[in-house]
């Protein structure tokens, strides 16, 4: 039977359509392709400026000798918004075999990628137990998700004088880089647990403050220069400022003392936005020995003159103890006295 002419155009078309859909479905999948990708390579942030490049380990770990890909940043593995709470107990035992890929001492090194940074978190201590087992049973799944090769470090001031926040961290420092090149410090309060875990705790261009939202303040900042809580410097920018002072005793005005070293050494403050250094502070009465420092806002008002005196060039101290213990070292030492 013979086409009509009507036919065969219509047939044209139909085929001329199923080209142009087959055309667009390839341009389609070649463009996902692709950005799933780029999407897996991250957005890297320029390297910190005063942070060495990571370089391979000098220690011996658990990964396997033939990973040599960097961890992407930000890491893949991070979740985002946490629930925090802390009306149930820790069981400690429970806590250690959820994180038995920790080392002993609370050293962890990721397995499949190089760790960007070497981070050494210092916990200033004394009689916190409790507060330590949350922030264990907190902190370790955040920072194995946040892919850095990081250790633990509580600083227990041994004996009964007033406590000395500032000295225990520079103490801290100097302890941790007996045991490893960490290139990056972080310093935090024990009873501080951060409720996203895109708040990575690592080192950046400017020393950072990432306990910015706080439940206590209301989730923001109580003044602009506020430097407390939790913080993190490389090893450079800790340096630069001669570490930080020994010699505020008691409660208050140490954070403040750092921020103005760091401004005096020519240093901003970079910091999370308020949503993801959202963070929860376990709620506690005043210790004891750790009354309010009367003379802190003397002290603050000369941070200039003092700085290059106080500091890590003038730090003494005796280590009473070091301990490991599966998931942090605690190294109790010897403050000395306000009058020493
Ligand atoms: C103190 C700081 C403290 C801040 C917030 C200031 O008056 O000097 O040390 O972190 O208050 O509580």
């Amino acid at each position: 039977m013979k086409e009509l002419p009507g036919a065969s155009l219509q047939k044209a078309c139909r085929l001329l359509v199923v080209f142009c859909v087959l055309h667009l479905s390839a341009v389609l999948f070649y463009y996902l392709a692709g950005s799933s990708t780029r999407s897996l390579q991250g957005n890297p942030e320029p390297s910190p400026r005063g942070l060495a490049p990571p370089r391979r380990e000098t220690t011996p770990t658990l990964r396997p000798a033939n990973v040599s890909r960097q961890c992407p940043d930000p890491s893949p593995r991070l979740v985002g918004p946490l629930r925090i709470e802390f009306s149930q107990t820790v069981n400690m035992k429970k806590v250690e075999e959820e994180n038995s890929n920790v080392r002993n001492g609370g050293r962890y090194t990721p397995k499949d990628c190089i760790a960007l940074q070497k981070v050494a978190i210092i916990i200033p201590f004394r009689n916190r137990d409790e507060h330590l087992k949350y922030w264990l049973y907190y902190l370790h799944p955040i920072l194995q998700r946040q892919q850095l090769d990081y250790g633990i470090y509580v600083i227990n001031q041994g004996g009964d004088e007033t406590f000395n926040r500032a000295k225990l961290l520079n103490i801290g420092f100097t302890e941790a880089l007996k045991e490893y090149d960490y290139n990056c410090f972080v310093f935090s309060d024990v009873d501080l647990i951060p409720m996203d875990d895109r708040n990575t705790y690592k080192c950046y261009e400017q020393p950072r403050h990432l306990s910015v939202s706080m439940d206590k303040f209301g989730f923001r900042l109580p003044y602009n220069q506020y430097f407390g809580g939790v913080s993190a410097l490389s090893k450079v920018q800790f340096e630069k400022i001669n570490g930080f002072p020994n010699n505020y005793w008691g409660w208050g005005g140490e954070d403040d003392d750092i921020y103005n070293r760091l401004v005096f050494k020519g240093m901003g403050i970079s910091r999370p936005d308020a949503t993801i250094g959202k963070c929860r502070m376990i709620h506690h009465s005043r210790d004891n020995k750790n009354e309010p420092n009367p003379q802190r806002f003397n002290k603050i008002a000369h941070t200039k003159e003092t700085m290059n005196l106080d500091g890590l060039n003038s730090l003494s101290y005796t280590v009473l103890n070091t301990e490991r213990f599966p998931l942090y070292t605690k190294i109790t030492v010897d403050v000395g006295s306000p009058k020493s």
